[in-house]
């Protein structure tokens, strides 16, 4: 029986852990890929606090550092479902079901696929959702960003150290990003905008993306652009699926918490990303996972009154 069992290793749940484990509780850490989460597949991150600016899988093996400090237990798992028992929670993996006093979930969330023809086909033959994992391999090619957001923009600018020609495609005239992240890529000459305009096709032949199609929204004109690939950066949707059952979530399926991160479910708590909440950082996730860390502490010290 553990005091607390962590459900994912972004920096909410590595923060959470930390924060549980130094205050002497006995803490498991549950996670399916590489502790990092989110950050493992980001390229720069310069606006985390002490870091001027940091590769995303730095800050992440930085953060699991900390964690290991404090006696965090770790283990490679998919959480399938949860089950609450009153005093005691269940967690339960493919292969295993754990016991612990609390929970804290920290799943985050995932890329939204575009669900457009040729998406599937060609995904990991041209097709992208990570810059820092896939950009290397598009030295002097023709790259379009998909999206209009902070990923979709600060990617591209990424994008250009390797492309010959970023080609930006969003859905309005004007961007959703940070002023910031949109004035560099304004000021970028190998970045350039297709406005109003949805990618409709991916295409390509036997083995690589070769070019698509796009339709102005306005206008409704297709154009026809020599490709190399695609990158998609349209959004992201809350990794829920095994809590769907809990009664924690709203209709759109991110977990609903009180300020101290619990939820409607007594000593199980939500952190970071799989939140409700207005925005999502790095930053914030980790606040969130300290309060948390501290609530599963005092949670528990009501249990053993
Ligand atoms: P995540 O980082 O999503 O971690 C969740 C973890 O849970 C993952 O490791 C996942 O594998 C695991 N998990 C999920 N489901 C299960 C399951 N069923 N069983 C076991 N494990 C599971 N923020 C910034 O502050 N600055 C930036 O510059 C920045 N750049 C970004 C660039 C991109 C391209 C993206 C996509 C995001 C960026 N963000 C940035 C946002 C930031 O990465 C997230 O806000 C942050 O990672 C959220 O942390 P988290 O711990 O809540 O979730
Ligand atoms: P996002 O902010 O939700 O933006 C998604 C973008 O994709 C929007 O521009 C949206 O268009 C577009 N889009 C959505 N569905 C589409 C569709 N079906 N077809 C075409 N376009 C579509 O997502 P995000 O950029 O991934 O950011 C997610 C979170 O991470 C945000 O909170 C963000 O701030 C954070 N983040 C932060 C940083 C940073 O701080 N440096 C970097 C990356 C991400 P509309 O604008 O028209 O809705």
């Amino acid at each position: 029986m553990y005091d607390v069992i962590v459900i994912g290793a972004g920096p909410a749940g590595m923060t959470a852990a930390l924060y549980a484990s130094r205050s002497n509780l006995s803490v498991l850490m549950i996670e399916r890929g590489a502790p990092g989460g989110q950050m493992n597949n980001t390229a720069e991150i310069e606006n985390y606090p002490g870091f001027d600016l940091i590769m995303g899988p730095d800050l992440a093996y930085k953060m699991y550092e900390s964690v290991e400090k404090f006696g965090t237990e770790n283990a490679y798992g998919i959480v399938m479902d949860i089950k609450d028992q009153g005093t005691y929670k269940e967690v339960i993996c493919e292969e295993q079901t754990y016991q612990g006093k609390t929970i804290i979930i920290a799943t985050g969330c995932e890329h939204r696929k575009l669900g457009v023809k040729g998406e599937e086909e060609f995904a990991g033959r041209g097709v992208s959702y990570c810059a820092v994992c896939d950009g290397a391999f598009f030295r002097n090619k023709r790259l379009l960003v998909i999206g209009g957001g902070d990923s979709a923009v600060e990617e591209a600018i990424y994008l250009t150290q390797f492309a010959s020609e970023v080609v930006i495609v969003h859905r309005r005239d004007e961007l959703r990003a940070q002023k910031i992240i949109q004035d560099r890529a304004f000021a970028n000459e190998k970045i350039s905008f297709e406005w109003d305009s949805i990618l409709e096709e991916i295409t390509g032949n036997d083995m690589v993306v070769t070019g698509s199609r796009l339709r102005n929204v306005k206008t409704n004109e297709i154009k026809e652009v020599e490709t190399d690939g695609v990158f998609i950066y349209v959004g992201l949707d809350p990794l829920t699926e095994p809590f769907k059952n809990a009664g924690i979530l709203n209709s759109e399926g991110w977990v609903q918490t009180d300020q101290e991160m619990q939820t409607a479910i007594p000593g199980v708590f939500a952190v970071g990303d799989v939140r409700e909440k207005t925005l999502r950082q790095i930053t914030t996730a980790v606040g969130d996972g300290g309060i948390a860390g501290q609530e599963a502490y005092k949670y528990i010290e009501t249990l053993d009154k």
